[in-house]
């Protein structure tokens, strides 16, 4: 059987983004509301072993990457129990995760036994009254505790994934940047989406990557193209003297979708092609009714063959997905 690695626009489909649960330990304001958001139902989220089979059948079609996502996945009671699982499915060559951090320093040691490679951890700011006011509670100390300890289990390289914000943590981007000179630290950049929570923040909170770095190189000197393991849509750069690198992820400005390789599987089983269209393909009705093998790829199929060819984000006015759904 041929398989349909390749997507209509001839794009490979190799990475797939499994949101774990929806559950967070934080609010952060640019993604949940302080409340937080309704919670899925305890029986409409799949099981670690109907995880499993879903990330099996999408090794079958071509999938060789996963993340792990939330919601914030440390906050599902035994994932190092599905970080075993999925490592050991045939196919898959990468097993990633991006955490906020929180819970990370006394999990690391556990999820790097248990298969898991490398980690993103989001941070935004490096101040603690800072962190609090940005993510409504935990604690910066616990973070970096988290980052430290991913270091030494060798979940390697860790990357501090940095939502930067205008007028709220922007006059920290330099600050975020000479760690990679002192700590090698590998920050990216990301911009602010208009998504879920951030859909109702003001515009004027966007800061497009150019300008980051602009103010970087103002600041610190040029930077130079660097490489990094997992790369992703973020391209990748380093300060004259520099251990660690920057990324610019630039969702907004500089559409990344012609190389976009990756899908989306939501806690409840949905499988998104696209973070930036309303599309979805249910998986946890066919999987729970007894679906074959064939059937169940050829929901993946589908999912694949409908993914747009790009988006327009920066256009559009009506929130889209909730990333704590999605996963990021
Ligand atoms: N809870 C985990 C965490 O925060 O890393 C994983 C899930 S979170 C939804 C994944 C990533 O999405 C985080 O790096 C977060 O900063 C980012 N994110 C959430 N809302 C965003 C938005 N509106 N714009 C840009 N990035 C966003
Ligand atoms: Fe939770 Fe991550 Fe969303 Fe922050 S960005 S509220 S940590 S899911």
């Amino acid at each position: 059987m041929t398989l349909p690695h390749h997507d209509h626009c001839g794009r490979t489909i190799s990475y797939l983004r499994v949101s774990v649960t929806d559950r967070c330990n934080l609010r952060c304001v640019y993604c949940m509301p302080e409340e937080g958001v309704p919670c899925m139902r305890h029986e409409d989220i799949l099981s670690y072993e109907e995880i499993t089979r879903l990330v099996s059948i999408a090794a079958d079609l071509g999938i060789s990457q996963v993340r792990m996502t939330g919601g914030e996945p440390l906050v599902r009671k035994g994932i190092a129990h599905l970080v075993r699982s999925i490592a050991q499915v045939p196919g898959i060559k990468g097993l990633a995760m991006t955490t906020n951090g929180i819970l990370l320093a006394s999990l690391a040691q556990k999820l790097a036994e248990a298969g898991l490679q490398r980690i993103n951890v989001s941070l935004d700011t490096l101040l603690p009254e800072r962190f609090r006011a940005i993510t409504r509670r935990g604690n910066l100390s616990d973070v970096l505790a988290g980052i430290e300890a991913a270091h030494h289990a060798g979940l390697t390289p860790v990357k501090i994934n940095t939502v930067v914000m205008r007028g709220i943590n922007d006059d920290e981007v330099v600050d975020f940047a000479r760690r990679t000179l002192l700590d090698g630290w590998n920050v990216r950049f990301i911009e602010l989406m208009p998504l879920g929570e951030s859909a109702t923040l003001a515009r004027a909170e966007y800061i497009p990557t150019d300008e980051i770095r602009a103010r970087i190189e103002e600041e610190l000197g040029g930077l130079r193209p660097a490489d990094l393991t997992g790369n992703g849509p973020a391209r990748v750069w380093r300060l004259p003297g520099s251990t660690g690198t920057l990324g610019f992820i630039s969702a907004i400005s500089h559409h990344f979708c012609r190389d976009c390789n990756r899908l989306r599987l939501t806690a409840d089983g949905k499988l998104v092609p696209c973070l930036f269209s309303d599309l979805e393909f249910d998986l946890r009705t066919p999987l729970r009714d007894g679906a074959t093998e064939i059937e169940m790829q050829d929901v993946f199929r589908r999912a694949i063959d409908a993914k747009p060819a790009g988006h327009l984000l920066s256009e559009r006015v009506t929130p889209i997905h909730e990333m704590s759904r999605m996963g990021g």
